[in-house]
């Protein structure tokens, strides 16, 4: 229980996590904290080292080289074979690198303890990878027959297949940043992109304003016409009506003569001639009216009408100027 729980604590900041993520070397660390130590440091030059065991174990000497040579103490190892589980400075590694032979030993960064690497069963370094049960296996395991039905892969093979898939997710990781980038640049000149449609808008919103300014007085000259016209037909009715009383008064007037002519008149013979011979149709025009025109009225009614249909037409041009400009607005 205890181990578990020393297992599930992160060894950098001491933080528990929920799933164990133990180094080869035994230590774990929260996924955090392992991609932080990933991070390349100046002075480790981008190689990982567990932060604990290079705590631990400080540096790691070439086994090569005599203990304490005549120049001072053993140089530092830079490689580890895992094959011939030594740990080589630059001048013995030489061979690793050169000859075909050793080609197919597993070299990596230095390490002082091996321990850890070796199956504890057999105690031979581990040199495979069973994939289906996700442990490391050493040869001996294989020879035992515990892995016939799995997939089991070299250590080498495994970190090809898995910088393969480094490389597609590496290029995923590009691709996001290139398509940041590129979001970025689409959008760098929204202020002057949004000035000129402002610009644009308003240019449109001001011709509504001159638009709607032409329908106002439009209509208002309508309206004008409209009432200007009751009024002169009233005129010309008034007019003509004074014309027929005029008829009527000329008439009079010749009547009114011709009776002054008969008072004037001092033979009985012919003023008694001349009364008879018309007097009814003297009396009948005396008798008929004076013409009275109606009397003056505005047809309120009639220019209700006029004045509805000027309004209609106004709202059908204003409507027609909005939807227009929201046309334009949207486009
Ligand atoms: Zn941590
Ligand atoms: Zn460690
Ligand atoms: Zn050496
Ligand atoms: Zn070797
Ligand atoms: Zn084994
Ligand atoms: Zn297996």
């Amino acid at each position: 229980m205890a181990a578990l729980e020393e297992e599930l604590t992160c060894s950098v900041c001491r933080d528990s996590f929920s799933q164990a993520h133990p180094l080869p070397c035994g230590h774990s660390f929260c996924p955090a904290c392992i991609r932080e130590a990933w991070i390349p440091q100046e002075e480790r030059k981008g190689c990982f080292t567990c932060p604990q065991c290079q705590e631990e174990h400080g540096e790691v000497l070439c086994d090569c080289c005599p203990l304490q040579g005549e120049d001072g103490p053993s140089p530092m190892a830079v490689k580890t074979c895992l094959r011939c589980e030594v740990s080589l400075c630059a001048d013995h590694l030489r061979p690793h690198l050169e000859r075909p032979a050793f080609s197919s030993h597993l070299l990596v960064e230095p390490l002082g303890d091996l321990s850890q690497r070796r199956c504890p069963a057999h105690l031979e370094v581990f040199r495979y990878y069973c994939v289906d049960e996700r442990v490391y296996v050493c040869g001996d395991c294989l020879l035992e027959g515990g892995h016939t039905l799995h997939k089991v892969k070299p250590l080498k093979k495994v970190e090809e297949d898995l910088k393969i898939i480094l490389q597609n997710l590496l290029s995923k990781a590009e691709k996001k940043l290139k398509e940041g980038e590129k979001v970025l640049k689409e959008h760098e000149n929204i202020d002057s992109v949004m000035a000129d449609s402002l610009k644009q808008d308003n240019s449109q919103v001001e011709r509504l304003d001159t638009d709607l300014q032409v329908q106002v007085k439009r209509l208002v000259l309508a309206l004008k016409e409209i009432t200007k016209k009751e009024r002169q037909q009233i005129i010309e009715r008034v007019q003509q009506d004074c014309v027929r009383v005029k008829d009527d008064m000329s008439q009079t007037v010749k009547i009114q003569h011709y009776l002054n002519l008969l008072l004037a008149e001092t033979d009985p013979f012919l003023l008694i001639w001349a009364f008879q011979s018309d007097d009814t149709k003297l009396l009948a025009d005396l008798n008929c009216p004076l013409f009275l025109p109606e009397p003056i009225c505005m047809d309120r009614k009639h220019i209700i009408e006029d004045i509805e249909s000027k309004y209609r037409e106004f709202i059908t041009a204003t409507l027609r100027c909005l939807s227009e400009l929201k046309k334009e607005l949207c486009e």
